[in-house]
């Protein structure tokens, strides 16, 4: 009595349990086809143009790339000229574009929230980032380096020894490779660049280690600071977006190689970088 009781039980249970995940998959199904019936975007880039605004994540801490200026107000830097360029393509109009502040360690999630529609923001191409986002084509390269006080007996990576104080941002493959390359370095990790450059300024740390192009940046704000020796890593920036968002990439490439053989590229490059790009 007490199994056909039990029987009856499950075989209600496991209707209802058929009935609900129909129920939900059936509400999916409508949701898609309201969304091609009442002509809602399909992806991220239709978004875009029914907005009529693109909303880019850009560094406000990192000379040279995107930079607050604290008079003005405004973001400045390659990647910011970049971010207004990308919306005069894709939206007709560089004024169209809406520049949100990034730091290493929030970029990725902030794109996956949907805060942002991509990121520009000195950000290497790597294996690991490409299981969370899509990159458009390397638009800039760069490479780890060292910024030491001038004088430093720091020349370079192997220069760093047991107990030597290294400086990095959170979430930066900066962090992620000092400690390969220099394993007894005790690596302390900061917010972003302006915070670690003021902690090496204030003494805290022997050097600091990010791209060469940012500490290009760092070195031009105050002359008491110099990179030291070569690259040791390889750098190469991409734009990143959304997983699975293959229009808005594709978009990006396109304009990435018109920009290019423009000539713009150069121009702009020569502009922050005060020097042509390396072929
Ligand atoms: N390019 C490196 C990275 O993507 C360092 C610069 C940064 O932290 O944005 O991690």
């Amino acid at each position: 009595m007490l199994k056909l009781k039990n029987f009856f039980l499950f075989t209600i249970l496991s209707c209802l349990l058929i009935a609900l995940v129909g129920c939900g998959s059936a509400k999916e199904t409508s949701k898609e086809t309201a969304k091609e019936t009442s002509g809602e975007p399909k992806n991220a880039l239709e978004q875009i143009k029914k907005r009529g605004k693109l909303v880019v994540g850009v560094k406000y801490d990192t000379n040279l790339f995107g930079l607050k200026n604290p008079s003005t107000g405004k973001v400045e830097g390659f990647d910011i000229d970049i971010a207004k360029a990308l919306a005069k393509e894709i939206l007709g109009d560089e004024s169209k574009v809406e520049l949100k502040e990034v730091t290493s360690k929030t970029r990725i999630p902030m794109l996956k929230n949907g805060d942002i529609d991509m990121i520009v923001a000195t950000m290497t191409i790597t294996e690991e980032r490409k299981q969370e986002v899509d990159f458009s084509d390397v638009y800039f390269k760069a490479g780890q380096a060292l910024l030491v006080k001038k004088g430093s007996k720091i020349k370079g990576v192997n220069d760093i020894k047991k107990g030597t104080k290294v400086l990095a941002v959170k979430g930066s493959t900066s962090a992620q490779n000092i400690r390969q390359k220099a394993p007894e370095a005790t690596v302390l990790e900061f917010e972003n660049y302006s915070e670690a450059f003021q902690a090496l300024k204030a003494g805290q740390g022997d050097a600091l280690t990010t791209d060469n192009s940012i500490l290009l940046g760092m070195q031009k704000q105050d002359p008491n600071y110099v990179i030291a020796g070569d690259i040791f890593t390889d750098e190469p920036y991409g734009i990143a977006v959304k997983k699975g968002e293959t229009e808005l990439q594709k978009a990006v490439n396109d304009f990435l190689k018109k920009y290019n053989t423009s000539g713009q590229y150069d121009k702009l490059y020569e502009k922050w970088m005060g020097e042509k790009p390396k072929k």
